[in-house]
């Protein structure tokens, strides 16, 4: 096998994938590296008692932003295949502490604005608000919406906290705020002012936070299966079954990667004078994959919180023996339990026809998920398991409230554990960090790495997948 390359790329999930397909279209040779026998991260579906499914990234990206103004949409369509989207309508439920036996219900509607944010806080916290805390909080939109993307860089040193603090002064206004901080991953002394604004700031003119799902398919039916292929028609290399153990160093320079053939069992060395480390960035440290003299010290410093930030969550499939749950109404509803906060929740149900899951005929799939993540959830990989069950307990008996006989047509529940959302990786950054190593020639970061001032969720791999693809070909060409 050659193992030569002009570029190895560490990771075959989006992030490594939306990269090593623009490289293959400039005629650049690349190979991916990934540890599993498929590609696609976590965006690959999962198969489950009969049903094929997205296994918890289920609505592609930005939450307040409409799915064509989003960077995935930018990039896949000019890779050829623009996604096909649906927005869904969803509903927040809420079960308190104190009221357990009852389920409220909370819709948001584009044109009630922004409206629906402070209606939805009220909602979740029981807090009122009243017309002066409405105004503290338009005003504070209102600068959000003014900042523009290129001040929200220069504004991610800024703890959100210390911005409220200066910004606001109505109470119930602050307090909102800082409840709304973990929506981008992390509490409000983490959450830099830079990264808030930038998301939350078009929320105003969306209207409402929009769920969508792909039309046809799944998330790897519409992202990773057209990218795989178009990177290796043009002669990309995948290998997969092979985990990434080191990256080469030769004075100050990427030399390659040292990988772990996970079938053969062997070793093997595979040379190219540019690497691009596309997983999780706090696990290729953790890994000792990524070695802290690579970064600079603020670099370490903040990996080293975000890893302290990543949990796991867990996601829920239930296959139900009857249709159950009616096929019109809201295709998502988020149940919060207030035990816990806001915008923590027990879990979620979403019916899986709605992203078009393969279901068994006359059955029906429901998908759902408890995340975890959040400083203050109890939920992930080191959660007592019958804190986890009675969670599930909470989430199962909420549905059949609301749908009777959900629990009697339950045939199959499974569970499985994910690596938290990679927002935590940027929302939690206290600097402005880029996708460069500062320290190593040739050493590059895609897909989760650590990136200040982005949009929601995964979007921001396509986002600075072309300003990514640029650096790497003056690289190479100089
Ligand atoms: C439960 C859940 C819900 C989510 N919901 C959404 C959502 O609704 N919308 C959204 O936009 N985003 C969502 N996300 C986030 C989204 O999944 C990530 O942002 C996205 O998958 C990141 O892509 P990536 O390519 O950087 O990393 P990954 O998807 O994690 O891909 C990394 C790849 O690297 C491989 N790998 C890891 N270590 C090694 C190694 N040592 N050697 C070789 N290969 C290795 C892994 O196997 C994997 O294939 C969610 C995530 C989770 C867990």
């Amino acid at each position: 096998m050659v193992n030569k390359f002009d570029v190895l790329i560490i990771g075959g999930g989006p992030g490594g994938l939306s990269i090593g397909s623009l490289l293959a279209r400039e005629g650049v040779s690349s190979a991916i590296i990934e540890r599993e026998p498929t590609l696609g991260g976590r965006y690959r579906a999962v198969r489950f008692h009969g049903c094929r499914s997205d296994n918890g990234v289920r609505m592609p990206t930005a939450m307040v932003r409409t799915p064509k103004e989003t960077y995935m949409y930018k990039f896949l369509s000019s890779m050829g295949f623009p996604p096909e989207a649906k927005v869904v309508d969803w509903t927040m439920g809420k079960v308190s502490k104190d009221n357990p036996n009852r389920i409220e219900y909370f819709s948001m509607d584009p044109k009630k604005g922004v409206e629906n944010f402070f209606d939805f806080f009220a909602f979740g916290s029981g807090l009122p608000m009243e017309k002066p805390s409405r105004q503290a909080l338009m005003k504070a939109f209102r600068i959000m919406e003014d900042t523009s993307e290129e001040e929200c860089r220069k504004l991610v040193n800024v703890t959100f906290a210390s911005w409220i603090e200066r910004n606001v002064e109505d109470p119930i206004a602050k307090a909102v705020l800082e409840l709304a901080a973990p929506l981008m991953g992390a509490p409000a002394t983490v959450v830099n002012y830079g990264a808030f604004a930038n998301v939350m700031g078009t929320f105003p003119r969306v209207g409402a936070l929009l769920f969508w799902y792909p039309r046809k398919g799944n998330m790897e039916d519409m992202v990773i299966t057209p990218l795989a292929n178009y990177y290796k028609d043009r002669g990309g290399k995948v290998l997969t079954n092979r985990r990434a153990r080191s990256i080469l160093i030769e004075k100050g320079r990427a030399k390659g990667v040292v990988v772990h053939n996970n079938k053969t069992r062997f070793i093997e060395e595979y040379s190219a004078p540019v690497v691009i480390c596309a997983i999780p960035i706090f696990e290729a440290v953790a890994r000792n994959i990524l070695r802290p003299e690579f970064l600079t010290k603020d670099w370490a410093k903040a990996i080293e919180l975000c890893a302290k930030l990543s949990y796991e969550d867990l996601t829920g499939f239930y296959l139900l023996r009857e249709e159950v749950i009616p096929r019109k109404g809201p295709g998502w509803v988020h149940i919060f339990d207030s035990d816990y906060g806001l915008p923590t929740y027990v879990g979620d149900w979403c019916v899986g026809s709605l992203y078009n899951a393969v279901e068994p005929p006359g059955k029906q799939l429901i998908y759902s998920y408890i995340p975890g993540g959040l400083p203050d959830t109890p939920f992930g990989l080191t959660t007592p398991m019958d804190a986890v069950k009675e969670a599930n307990r909470r989430w199962e008996t909420a549905v059949e409230k609301v749908f009777p006989g959900f629990a009697k047509a339950i045939e199959f529940r499974g569970m499985t554990l994910q690596l938290n959302w990679g927002r935590y990786s940027w929302a939690a950054v206290p600097t402005e960090l880029d996708m460069q190593s500062p320290n190593i020639r040739g050493l590059y970061f895609g897909g989760d790495t650590i990136r200040s001032v982005t949009s929601m969720v995964s979007d921001k791999i396509y986002q600075m997948v072309f300003p990514l693809f640029e650096m790497i070909m003056k690289y190479i060409r100089s």
